[in-house]
């Protein structure tokens, strides 16, 4: 609910603030040093502030026309500002729990806090002004102190809880303490994401802990508290692990179980993986791999240990610093006809804007489900290749099996693209699995995948005498429509179908009142077997003539396999007596790293079967089913196993 009485109440408050704030130099001179341009979007009003620090003088500007640009971008209501600048709202927090959608250099933005603190008395003074006094209260205040208070009462009496600080903590403080780091240089600077995410914890862990307590339960259990990767070393956040060791410590008695030991409750759904398998689907989530940046190094080691463990050899690859790729090859001998590999990426989407109910990286488990973003795309599927792997090398039945967890997927398989092109370190490979999502249901195939920009070049002239230029949207436009129209005369495939074609972007001009000299249109085009990247690039730039110069940004190919192969027939038959279901002949919706990999190696039968839930990927609250998992371990095992067999 917005606190104030309608639009014009708030824009006019604001406006007078920000006027205050740039007559303030005391806090000019605190932001003289950042050159940027904010934008803070009110979504109950519908309108959008724009603070530009970039020129020589600060403006401010609402719902600035076209696309303004600015460095970053808050999203938020305006009783979140309202609360903002009554210093009611733990921003950091207030970002980790989506309640502001920051978008852009959200790190920049963040520093400008502590040079912000003294506007803060000003809101009040504007308020004031404005005959608002009864908005001074500030709402939440009471509603923390009354938690804490309740949690204290509750708690175990041989401990001093009034020492910890109520949550939520206050960031602002370690902000300025980023400015004289401690420690030796060699020691890596946590990000302000890991230290967010880290308090995120702290936070759900004593909610958690609340909870317990007023449920009249002590925890005598050991907890499983999933931090993530956070690495957390500078003066400032060894405040917020001192807490979060305490509040630990609490939980289990001062008792320390050993890292393999650690539980999450006694309450345990029948769910057949052991404490050991789960453990390793809660570290796989706990990685923070979304892609960009990706930094699958470190998950990279983490299932390399593993491996390494049960026998096989390790190896990595690096498309770029941090983008690491993983192949494990059994020791077993490699006959003639290759090995079976099984492919997993590691990489996930971006969390998207909603808000998320549960932790993308805990690993919590609900019933049969766990959430986590990746859970279903697809870091079950690497769990169950873990698993499988790991199974073989406890039956010492490794034998002709290369697993390989690749980088980069989800921006168009460039992971896969680089072990394509150094693929004599996988040796012959028989057949290929790609643990994509499919709900244990065994795919064929799918369509490939081009992204094409069609640029169209004009003259620029004035609007009033446009008979001096050449127009480069009306060209944009009559290639749109002719794409629109197109038809790749291509045979329609059995399984995948017909190509399809989608215009989805389109840009172009600067202002009204000129000539547009350029104009872009951004294609997506599904392909099947028999239409090459090069037919489809030849047919486009038939077809617009010299309207627009065609480039293609990424391509993916087209895998397929027959269903009469022997393998696949095989495969049908396991995959039928675990799940009880009888696989019928489909296509993924979907491309995978296999359009890459199949063509690189030699185009074995490729199949596309995984525990994931293909609907829930890239999904808010992604989550997968643990039975499947364990379904999928043993689908695999028993492929490698026949695999082996058969030789
Ligand atoms: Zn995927």
């Amino acid at each position: 609910m917005t606190p104030y009485k309608d639009k014009e109440e708030f824009v006019k408050i604001l406006s007078t603030l920000w006027e205050r704030i740039f007559n303030t130099p005391e806090i000019m001179q605190g932001l003289g040093g950042e050159k940027i341009i904010v934008k803070f979007r009110f979504t109950d009003f519908d309108t959008s502030l724009y603070i530009d620090n970039s020129g020589d003088k600060p403006a401010y500007y609402w719902d600035a026309e076209g696309d303004a640009p600015f460095d970053v971008e808050m999203i938020q209501n305006s009783e979140t500002s309202h609360k903002f600048w009554m210093e009611d709202l733990n921003v950091p927090l207030a970002i980790a729990t989506r309640k502001v959608v920051a978008k852009g250099s959200v790190q920049k933005a963040l520093k400008l806090l502590p040079a912000l603190k003294p506007d803060f008395r000003l809101y009040p003074q504007v308020l004031r002004e404005m005959g608002r006094d009864d908005l001074l209260q500030k709402a939440g205040a009471k509603k923390r102190k009354r938690r804490f208070k309740w949690f204290g009462r509750k708690g175990p009496r041989t401990y001093d809880l009034s020492r910890l600080e109520p949550f939520p903590l206050s960031l602002v403080r370690e902000i300025e303490s980023e400015e004289k780091p401690k420690g030796p240089e060699a020691v890596k600077a946590a990000e302000p994401l890991d230290l967010l995410r880290t308090i995120h914890t702290i936070r759900s862990f004593e909610e958690h802990l609340a909870k317990a307590f007023k449920d009249g339960e002590i925890p005598t259990d050991e907890y499983l508290v999933p931090i993530g990767k956070a690495r957390v070393v500078r003066q400032g956040d060894a405040v917020t692990l001192y807490l979060f060791f305490v509040t630990y410590l609490i939980a289990c008695k001062g008792r320390i179980p050993p890292r393999k030991k650690w539980k999450r409750n006694k309450r345990r759904n029948s769910m057949a993986l052991t404490q050991d398998q789960l453990l390793i689907l809660q570290e796989l989530l706990s990685f923070d791999t979304i892609n960009p940046p990706g930094n699958e190094d470190e998950c990279a080691s983490f299932i390399g240990d593993i491996l390494e463990d049960h026998g096989f050899i390790i190896q990595r690859l690096e498309f770029a610093p941090k983008r690491t790729s993983l192949v494990a090859l059994s020791k077993g001998h490699q006959s003639d006809k290759g090995a079976i590999c099984f492919c997993g990426h590691m990489d996930t989407v971006p969390l998207g804007n909603a808000p998320w109910e549960h932790d993308p990286f805990g690993g919590k488990i609900v019933d049969d489900k766990i959430y986590g973003r990746g859970a279903s795309d697809m870091k079950s599927g690497l769990a169950a290749m873990i698993m499988t792997g790991a199974r073989l090398g406890e039956m010492d039945l490794r034998k002709d099996v290369v697993m390989l967890f690749t980088a980069g997927e989800e921006t168009f398989c460039e992971g896969a693209r680089y072990i394509a092109e150094h693929s004599e370190v996988l040796g012959k490979i028989g057949a290929l699995v790609v643990c994509e999502p499919t709900s244990n249901r065994p795919m064929l195939g799918h369509r490939g995948a081009i992204h094409l920009k069609v640029r169209a070049k004009g003259v620029a002239a004035h609007a009033s005498m446009p008979e001096l230029g050449d127009n480069a949207i009306y060209k944009a436009a009559e290639v749109v429509l002719k794409l629109r129209d197109m038809d790749f005369h291509v045979t329609r495939h059995p399984l995948l179908g017909s190509p399809t074609i989608n215009v989805g972007t389109i840009s172009g001009g600067k202002n009204i009142n000129s000539v547009p000299d350029y104009a872009s249109v951004g294609v997506d085009i599904r392909t099947v077997p028999g239409l090459t990247a090069e037919d489809v690039l030849d047919q486009v730039r038939r077809l617009i003539g010299d309207r627009g110069e065609v480039e293609i940004l990424n391509y993916a190919a087209p895998v397929s396999t027959d269903a009469e192969h022997e393998w696949i027939k095989e495969v049908f038959d396991i995959v039928e007596g675990v799940t009880g279901e009888k696989p019928k002949p489909a296509a993924a919706p979907y491309f995978t790293d296999a359009s890459d990999l199949t063509p690189a190696l030699g185009s074995p039968p490729t199949l596309i079967l995984g525990p994931g839930q293909p609907e829930m990927a890239h999904k808010t609250d992604e989550y997968c089913y643990i039975s499947k998992v364990e379904e999928a371990v043993e689908i695999y095992t028993k492929i490698a196993m026949k695999w082996a067999e058969a030789d």
